[in-house]
């Protein structure tokens, strides 16, 4: 993983404060978001501790696996006390990668006897978070 520097984590906040609409700096760690959240058994950072990273400009924010893990649920977000749309900067996060072509599906990839078995629903869903 890339230790960042104190002006690139600064321009990595800003890029996520600009692609979520969302001001990460209002939360206080109160951890609702990650009480209620849907994805938290498989996650490695919960909610509030991707929040704390984000505030950091911290690169982990960026490469866990929590932001692939998240479903979008708006749980936390319609939960949080300070107003933030969680679920936009999960987003965000991903939006990054993906825009630097860190892509998690790839299409060559799929075993050809999975995509008999899996809904094609499951595969549309699945492409459109997780490809660029
Ligand atoms: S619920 Fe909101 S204020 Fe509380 S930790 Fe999560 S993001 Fe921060
Ligand atoms: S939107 Fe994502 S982070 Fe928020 S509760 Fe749902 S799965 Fe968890």
């Amino acid at each position: 993983m890339v230790d960042l520097s104190g002006k690139t984590r600064r321009e990595l906040v800003e890029r996520i404060k600009e692609i979520s609409g969302q001001n990460p700096n209002l939360c206080m760690q109160c951890g609702t978001c990650s009480a209620g959240c849907t994805g938290r058994e498989f996650m490695e950072f919960l909610p509030r501790q991707v929040m704390r990273m984000i505030q950091l400009g911290n690169a982990k924010a960026l490469n866990c696996k929590s932001i692939w893990v998240c479903s979008t649920c708006l749980i936390c977000t319609a939960r949080c006390p300070r107003g933030i749309d969680i679920a936009r900067l999960m987003e965000a996060l991903r939006v990054i990668n993906l825009r630097q072509g860190r892509e998690v599906l790839i299409a060559e990839k799929i075993p050809v006897e999975l995509l008999t078995q899996v809904p094609q629903m499951a595969l549309t869903s699945g492409f459109r978070k997780l490809s660029a």
